[in-house]
């Protein structure tokens, strides 16, 4: 029998950083914190497009009954033409008013810090009763303004990453797994 398609490592890739178990079992973890944090409340989950994808899915699986969770989703432009003042643009926004409610964004990665703190300013300013990040990829080091999520998957080094949900140029989103492309000077 041939494997799944998803049991081949892709031909870019150099190395996987999490596998489909590891990043399952940390969906886990961090769906029973989430769970304990909010049980008994309603909570508006913001899937932040379109990397956060299959993080959302695996998340939301984990978060127990107890949390009356309603999801959305918003869309926003990198910073690139504005980095020095780290401004976003919302170009697919909220259908649910956040007004009064708690609200959890979900992000992949965050690095500078730029694209968080400017959603989280734009969403403060709607009032929401709270207002929490869980991202699945930290680099911390790679800061440029200061931004400390809630809730963190895992912390990486300095690397570009793609896979599960995050891509380079639009490819490589359908990876079951975080990974490390091959650059030219790898080789095959
Ligand atoms: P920040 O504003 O924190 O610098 O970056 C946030 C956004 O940059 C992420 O939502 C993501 O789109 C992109 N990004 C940053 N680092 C990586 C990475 O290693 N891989 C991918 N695919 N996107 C990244």
């Amino acid at each position: 029998m041939s494997p799944a398609p998803s049991a081949a490592i892709h031909p870019d890739v150099r190395r996987v950083l999490f596998d489909e178990g590891v990043l399952r079992a940390r969906a886990r973890e961090l769906g029973r914190r989430i769970t304990g944090d909010y049980a008994g409340r309603r909570l508006l989950v913001v899937g932040v497009l379109k990397g956060s994808l299959m993080f959302l899915s695996d998340l939301l699986r984990e978060i127990g009954a107890e949390v009356d969770v309603h999801v959305d989703f918003i869309a926003v432009s990198s910073y690139s033409g504005a980095a020095s003042t780290g401004t976003i643009r919302v170009l697919l926004d909220l259908r649910e008013n956040p007004e009064g409610r708690d609200v959890l964004v979900v992000e992949d990665i965050v690095d500078t810090g730029l694209t968080l703190s400017s959603l989280t300013e734009t969403l403060r300013a709607r009032r929401p009763a709270s207002l929490e990040v869980c991202t699945l990829l930290d680099k911390s080091v790679c800061r440029k303004v200061p931004f400390s999520p809630k809730y963190v998957g895992f912390e990486i080094p300095d690397e570009f990453v793609v896979g599960y949900g995050l891509d380079y140029d639009e490819r490589y989103r359908q990876l079951p797994y975080v990974a490390i492309l091959r650059t030219p000077n790898d080789g095959q």
